[in-house]
């Protein structure tokens, strides 16, 4: 029997983070045994080989109930599994993450913190003999160090070239949870993580970004068109067939659309759709949420990309706290005319209330019987996407969530 492995659990939503963790795991302590499962199920065999497993989590507030049942389950069943958690969730509320039955928390960016434990394990030492990590260095963390690749495993994750955001929008969580201290990687680590990728990304390259031209810019709104135009032709210099960036899983705010940015995608980029936030169709709920760029500009930036052969997919977020039915009829308005004039596509949410954001703890407004029959007809014709009807049950169900003692902040 072998002592012990490290297990990370995979979901739907947490499958673009985990190269990033078991990489950081085997870059770290190569001695370390690391897999993943889809399922609890795989648990039993793990025992045929290991003493004991330490199972690791990764999850946002939306996955807490499930995360939280299955923490029960194992505590149950596989009394032997250490149990580690980190991402969003965790961040927010570390203690809340230790009441569900946690044996020990990552708090905010990950990379070093779950070195030193991978460290720890590889030394044969306790790393359990702390509850909370914390990574407190004043210097955030370098991304360049850092690739979305777990080489053992032939996993490999979008590439993210930005982390953190100039904006402060108020439903999320992204700049509180990199306290705004934005980093970009720089195109020697971007290729450095190509070549570390080998064939397996030879082919397409998906960028991570929570701004796709934000890359290199040093304040809100600023584009760094040569920083942007080198690294793309940085990359595909090294054959990279295609290349996607301003489509899911990173997208584009309204005001970086431009003649300029839409010729730099034409020339360099594959995707010919890009995600683009607009999130309401009223300008009161615009301002409530903190989202800037007035909607005559996102109209126009819309009609510039489909002028430009682009389709545009937009992100809509219905049930902000306060929401007037005049306010949801409004979005409701914007989305037919986008889709009637410029064949766009919508991205459907429902507002989640998320810890560590202003909006943390607000009531949604729940979807009127209008509002429903009006998005299942645009989803009738082909139009509309997005899970908004489970996602307003969820969003209750935090609230409850906090009621009863699951959430602690
Ligand atoms: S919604 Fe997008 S632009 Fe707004 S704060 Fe979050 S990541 Fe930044």
């Amino acid at each position: 029997m072998k002592n012990f492995a490290l297990v990370f659990r995979r979901t739907q939503y947490n499958r673009y983070s985990l190269p990033l963790l078991m990489g950081i795991v085997e870059q770290a302590a190569p001695v370390v045994d690391v897999f993943m499962i889809d399922s609890l199920d795989s648990l039993s065999d793990f025992y045929k080989v290991y003493d004991s497993i330490i199972l690791a989590y990764s999850f946002t507030t939306v996955q807490l109930y499930r995360t939280a049942s299955e923490v029960s389950f194992i505590k149950a069943n596989y009394p032997k599994t250490r149990l580690i958690a980190g991402g969003p969730h965790v961040t927010a509320d570390p203690d809340g993450c230790l009441e569900v039955g946690f044996d020990a928390v990552f708090v905010g960016e990950g990379e070093r913190t779950l070195s030193s434990f991978a460290l720890t394990l590889a030394s044969g030492g306790d790393p359990f003999d702390r509850v909370v990590f914390a990574d407190e260095s004043s210097s955030p963390v370098s991304i360049d160090d850092y690739f979305p690749a777990s080489l053992r495993h032939s996993l490999f994750g979008p590439m993210e070239i930005t982390r953190g955001c100039f904006y402060g929008c108020s439903f999320c969580q992204t700049p509180r949870l990199f306290r705004r201290k934005i980093r970009h990687r720089s195109i020697e680590s971007v290729l450095k993580g190509i070549k570390l990728a080998g064939n397996y990304i030879g082919e397409r390259l998906y960028f991570l970004s929570p701004n796709a031209f934000s890359y290199q810019s040093s304040a809100p709104g600023e584009i760094n068109y040569e920083a942007v135009e080198e690294l793309l032709i940085s990359v595909k210099a090294q054959g990279v067939r295609d290349l996607d960036i301003a489509y899911f899983p990173s997208e584009i705010r309204p005001e970086s659309i431009n003649e300029r940015t839409l010729d730099l995608l034409k020339k360099y980029c594959s995707n010919r759709k890009i995600a683009i936030g607009i999130q309401s169709g009223a300008e009161s709920v615009l301002k409530r949420v903190n989202r800037t760029n007035p909607l005559s500009k996102t109209i126009e930036a819309v009609e510039l990309a489909r002028k430009h052969g682009f389709t545009s997919h937009c992100d809509f977020i219905f049930g902000f706290p306060d929401e007037t039915q005049e306010e949801a009829d409004a979005s409701i308005d914007l989305m037919t005319m986008l889709i009637k004039k410029y064949d766009a596509r919508i991205h459907c949410h429902f507002f989640m209330p998320l810890p560590t954001t202003p909006l943390w703890n607000q009531r949604p407004s729940g979807l009127s019987e209008k509002t429903v029959t009006a998005l299942k007809r645009l989803r009738e014709w082909g139009k509309l996407d997005g899970w908004w009807e489970e996602q307003e049950k969820i969003a209750f169900d935090i609230l409850s969530w906090k009621q009863n003692g699951l959430i602690k902040v």
